[in-house]
């Protein structure tokens, strides 16, 4: 049952509602088709089983994300610290493990708030190991030799059962970053979370990307699709010409119409199969994780101001997503007869 409720998950968070003129919009659909077909199983269940199956009690899981730079987007956007801290209470609540959540300097203060806002108390070393229902916050150092090093640094001590990545960018071929909009920037401006990723898949430790635009890690199961698929997938505005589409890799790519979104949906899937409908966080939650975050300095990443917005879908919207997920995770766990 938990795969046919997956294919009901996967479908609700891949809805696409865009503007016209700003983001791409018509390649949701595309994309996560592309996913499903190199996958061959609904992305949620996948990545919500596998999680399973790695963490104990008392494993960390490493969560990165944090998208955006100046002068646009100076403390990153609301796409990305919502959908990692939603995943770290379901991974504390429901599995036991330690979250310790990675992302650039600037864009730590809307992180911190956010999971706190979740639920988890940001926590130092000593109290992070003596208690549960905490999580860290850490810069990830920019730069491709500083995050290389730190990437060793990370899963050295943590030891890690699981990576995640939401809303995280990934390299193109040309081992350029680029926005949505096929700008490029320079490794040395962004955190180079691909070193761990790649260290951990070598290792055969568990790696999940989440993301919605092809330039974020995980898309590169599907690299060709996205050059073919996204706007500007194999044409950037950059002189390399490599296009946005990454090359970076995950065990687990959960394409989603929001990455936030893609998130959620992991934690319905883990409420489902746990049996527990709290793990997937209510609205009133996604609400003071939504306000927590552009408190702190988190933008929507459409409209750049610090709106209560998320890539341009209102507060409305991501408390109604929260609300039919639980329906679908409640309705599905529960019994009612019909006789007649
Ligand atoms: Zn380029």
């Amino acid at each position: 049952m938990a795969k046919i409720m997956a294919e009901y998950v996967d479908r609700l968070i891949n809805i696409e509602m865009r503007q016209m003129g700003g983001l791409p919009r018509g390649v949701t659909h595309a994309l996560y088709e592309a996913a499903r077909k190199f996958h061959k199983e609904p992305l949620t269940y996948l990545a919500a089983s596998g999680l399973i199956e790695a963490v104990k009690p008392k494993d960390h899981v490493i969560i990165a994300t944090g998208a955006g730079v100046a002068p646009w987007l100076p403390k990153g956007e609301t796409d990305g610290p919502l959908g990692a801290a939603a995943l770290a209470r379901t991974i504390d609540l429901g599995l036991g493990g330690k979250p310790v959540l990675v992302g650039e300097a600037r864009c730590l203060p809307p992180i911190a708030a956010t999971v706190e806002a979740a639920g988890l108390l940001v926590a130092d070393d000593e109290l992070f190991g003596q208690r549960d229902h905490v999580a860290q916050v850490r810069e990830y150092p920019l730069g491709e030799a500083r995050g290389e090093a730190f990437a060793s640094e990370l899963l050295e001590k943590y030891n890690p059962k699981a990576i995640i990545t939401v809303e995280k960018h990934g390299p193109s071929a040309s081992g350029k970053y680029h926005s949505i909009m096929g700008v490029g920037r320079s490794p040395e401006s962004v955190a180079n979370v691909k070193f761990l990723v790649e260290a951990a898949m070598a290792k055969g430790i568990l790696t999940i990307g989440i993301g919605d635009g092809g330039n974020e890690i995980g898309f590169g199961n599907i690299h060709e699709d996205v050059r073919r698929i996204q706007k500007f997938g194999s044409k950037c505005q950059c002189p390399c010409g490599a296009g946005i589409a990454t090359v970076t890799k995950a065990d687990v790519l959960v394409a989603a119409a929001i990455s936030n979104w893609g998130a959620y949906g992991i934690a319905a899937m883990l409420a489902f199969m746990l049996k527990n409908p709290r793990l997937l966080h209510d609205k009133d939650t996604e609400y003071r994780m939504l306000e927590a975050s552009i408190r702190a300095g988190a933008m929507d990443g459409l409209y750049t101001n610090l709106s209560m917005y998320v890539d341009g879908t209102s507060c409305e919207t991501q408390l109604s997503l929260i609300t039919m997920l639980h329906e679908i995770v409640t309705n599905g766990l529960s019994e009612q007869p019909r006789h007649w």
